[in-house]
């Protein structure tokens, strides 16, 4: 039986095209910058971004380890929504790897202003040195992955950037859905990026290649995370294989992402007609639905997964909420399908 992978969009397989583009890849030595098609994505993921440099990582998590290293100093403070991948999905690596504490911001979607990043400095530096510690970097996560997929509005990050930068402070974002971002609402990834000193995005999720991820900033930025990278073992050799399906997935897979957003709101709809569930977000922005039983209900979050998993359809559990993932091989069918899997459970 085939499942459903809603999972999540890491489900995604390559595509016979991609494995074509792959199979014809020209590559060389990423270490000793001789992988053409590695430079070829960099220099085009640079662009896309509106930076001076871009640098190929294998992992979206290593290039906030390589970022946090570089932005930060032992014992410094930084300031990211409680909620975020760095601070609750990293294995504690920014504290690992670089030795900072967060400042962890309480907000309702993952987004914060300017008055909610002076309260969070406030409090991060509420006593003089050598008692307290200094902030040194904001952390944005865009779309934000626990909040359900939602999305900085471009007016709010350019104040909270303004805000962070008068204060000194730099800005990464970790975009490993910016795409989603800028496909929902038509606004330029280089202009969520124009806010941040680093910025990556992942092609390993909605954009549907088996590996990479690329991270851009200054020219001067992305030398020093050459060498960061180099010494966190991420250094490759013919990484040329995997930079082809992100090229090919910037030529198929960006416009697209349009139709997991459909899919996306489309099962929210159908969720949202059954009583029995309650929704994080009845209109998800992007590509991710949270659900749950209503309070109360004989079946928890994790009984109903397993229940949808019997019936062929694969949903995470995160924090008390199923998840489910919209990607290019999660089909308008597979969501009808979801939604009479789930119909069928509640019913029996
Ligand atoms: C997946 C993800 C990461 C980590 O990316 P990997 O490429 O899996 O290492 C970081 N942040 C967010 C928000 C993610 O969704």
């Amino acid at each position: 039986m085939r499942l459903i992978p809603l999972s999540s969009d890491t489900e995604t397989r390559p595509t016979p095209a991609m494995r074509e583009a792959i199979a014809a890849a020209l590559v060389g030595d990423e270490q000793r910058r001789e992988d053409p098609t590695v430079i070829a994505l960099e220099e085009r993921v640079a662009v896309l971004l509106g930076k001076e440099a871009a640098l190929w990582m294998p992992t979206g998590t290593l290039c906030n380890i390589v970022a946090m290293r570089l932005h930060t100093r032992p014992g410094e403070v930084v300031v990211a929504d409680a909620r975020s991948h760095v601070i609750r999905a990293e294995s504690g690596g920014p504290a690992v790897h670089s030795g900072v504490l967060f400042e962890p911001v309480d907000t309702e979607r993952g987004v914060f202003g300017p008055e909610a990043l002076e309260a969070a400095l406030a409090k991060a530096g509420g006593l003089p040195p050598p008692w307290g510690s200094r902030a040194s970097l904001v952390c944005v996560e865009q779309t934000h992955n626990f909040s359900g997929g939602s999305v900085w509005p471009l007016p709010t990050l350019q104040a909270m950037s303004e805000a962070a930068r008068a204060r000194g402070l730099a800005l990464h974002m970790d975009g490993a859905r910016l795409m989603n971002a800028a496909v929902a609402t038509g606004v330029p990834a280089a202009a969520y990026a124009a806010c941040m000193d680093s910025v990556w995005i992942d092609f390993t999720k909605g954009l549907g290649a088996p590996i990479g991820a690329v991270m851009a900033g200054s020219r001067e930025f992305v030398e020093r995370a050459r060498a960061a990278k180099h010494l966190f073992g991420g250094a490759m050799r013919q990484a040329g294989i995997a930079a082809a399906g992100c090229l090919h997935a910037l030529d198929h897979h960006v416009e697209r992402l349009a139709d997991d957003h459909a899919h996306a709101r489309r099962l929210a709809l159908g969720l949202a007609a059954m009583p029995d569930l309650r929704l994080m977000d009845a209109e998800p922005p992007t590509n991710i639905v949270y659900f749950a039983p209503v309070p109360g209900h004989r079946l928890d979050a994790a009984a109903l997964a397993r229940a949808l998993l019997d019936r062929g359809v694969r949903l995470s559990v995160v924090q008390g909420w199923l998840r489910a993932v919209t990607h290019l091989d999660v089909s308008a069918d597979d969501i009808e399908f979801a939604l009479s899997a789930t119909r069928e459970v509640l019913a029996a």
